[in-house]
């Protein structure tokens, strides 16, 4: 799951009530052996937390390919032995950004990371600043400057409403959510990933975000109006290899390819960080293994009717980035995919809706409720606001139609993007609950005629 902090905008959708089957209809078919012997692989010491475009998660691809072939799933076009590779290039800091304030004869100077977290700096910025306190400013008044926004606690909208203003940099409290995380973000490279063979839209042009700590914003606060420079020399890009790891299963109808389904997850995580390693156990292994565990039961199962893609991402930590390379490049038509679930962070019950699944976007299409009715376990996403729908890999394809969501369990545990999130801390018996109530719907998903579609007017 990507982070939350930098997501702009919330959707807020009701949620609708389901009526959840009882315990008795999850069917025990899945191999509990299996399901912890790939976590035991995929979140172990071994792979040190399969950081995006590591050899740790090149290793956890590789490991994920062969048993998608132990299985008797077979690799998709256009792959090599499975593996789809996307080249990445991260532009990197030379050395920490630094932002100087000069009114008269008073100076302030900033350091990343000791005093701010600027995110995705330019080189250089330099623009006379002003202090507000009220984000509705007149665009005159902001356009081209930096200006310091004085509210009393973080207030994003507030941020977006002056960056859409025309400032060049706005210069915010930092939140509680933000200093929790403050070690990240203010590591964070100081600039997109670009991945080869695909195109970066070209979004507005954007403003700098900068959050500042209150010792920060304190000094600031003394300031008059005057100049500020913001330096961010970069160092040559940081050039990186990861996978997309894609099987398939050919339907056995005559235009099963036509009204495929897309099974996904991501098997990257945090990798190590500061010696420490971040194991994804929940996040996103337990989604992996739950797409294995599908593979297995399919693989060596009768052949559905329709065909059935495993898609397995890397770097979806870092923005997605190997589901952006499939989808720019992608070994079936998206317009022959009938649905894609994605599954990510099943390993965690939600004491909002124990040994139950929520399905993000539940009320966007009739795809949760008519798998609720074959007895899957899953109910609709009692988050609306923290916008998850969108928050997934999910969303690039469902922005191209496809009827595409996510499955999660607790989508916000406490373990979340913590070292914590370890074998640990997951509870193997409620993933196989899980994945055992979703078998009957995903395999009469792949064996009906049954054409997923958005609700009117709910499609994004
Ligand atoms: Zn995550």
């Amino acid at each position: 799951m990507k982070h939350p902090v930098l997501l702009a905008g919330a959707l807020a959708a009701a949620a609708l009530v389901a009526a959840p089957l009882p315990l008795e209809a999850a069917k025990p078919v899945v191999c509990a052996q299996c399901v912890k012997a790939n976590m035991e692989r995929l979140a172990g010491d071994e792979l040190r937390g399969r950081g995006c475009g590591t050899e740790d998660e090149h290793v956890a691809a590789r490991f994920v390919a062969d048993t998608l072939k132990r299985y008797g799933v077979a690799p998709a076009a256009g792959t090599d032995g499975y593996l789809q590779p996307v080249q990445l290039s991260t532009p990197t800091a030379a050395s920490p950004p630094t932002l100087q304030f000069t009114s008269g004869a008073q100076q302030v100077a900033l350091l990343q990371g000791r005093d701010m977290a600027a995110m995705q700096p330019p080189p250089s910025l330099q623009a006379p600043f002003i202090r507000l306190s009220d984000a509705h400013a007149s665009p005159e008044a902001v356009k081209g400057k930096i200006v310091i926004y004085d509210s009393p606690i973080y207030d994003a909208p507030g941020v977006q409403e002056l960056l859409r203003a025309g400032a060049a940099a706005v210069i915010a409290p930092a939140s509680d959510v933000i200093l929790t995380h403050w070690d990240d973000l203010s590591t964070r490279p100081p600039g997109r990933t670009q991945i080869a063979g695909v195109e970066r839209r070209a979004g507005r042009p954007t403003g700098v975000t900068i959050f500042a700590k209150a010792d920060a914003m304190a000094a600031l606060r003394k300031l008059e109006p005057g100049e500020a420079r913001l330096d961010a020399p970069q160092g040559p890009p940081r050039e990186r290899t990861t996978y997309a790891v894609i099987g398939v299963l050919h339907g056995t109808a005559p235009d099963a390819d036509r009204h495929a389904v897309l099974l996904s997850a991501h098997y990257d995580h945090l990798g190590v960080r500061n010696g420490v390693i971040f194991h994804g156990a929940n996040d996103d292994a337990s989604g992996t293994a739950a797409v294995l565990e599908f593979a297995r039961i399919l693989g060596l199962g009768g052949k559905p009717r329709r065909t059935a893609y495993f898609a397995l991402f890397g770097c979806e930590e870092e923005g997605g980035l190997a589901a952006q390379a499939f989808l720019a490049h992608p070994p079936m038509a998206t317009s022959d995919l009938a649905a894609n679930l994605e599954f990510e962070m099943i390993g965690v019950d939600d004491p909002k809706h124990p040994g139950f699944l929520m399905l993000t976007g539940w009320e966007r299409s009739n795809l949760g409720p008519t798998l609720a009715a074959h007895g899957a376990r899953i109910v609709p996403d009692p988050y609306p606001e923290q916008n998850f729908f969108t928050r997934s890999d999910n969303y690039q394809l469902a922005l191209q139609g496809v009827v595409a969501q996510t499955i999660s369990a607790w989508p916000i545990p406490p373990t979340y993007h913590d070292p914590s999130d370890d074998l640990a801390h997951v509870d193997l018996n409620l993933m196989d609950q899980v994945i055992g109530s979703m078998v009957a719907p995903v395999t009469w998903l792949l064996n009906s005629d049954f054409v997923p579609a958005w609700n009117p007017g709910l499609k994004p």
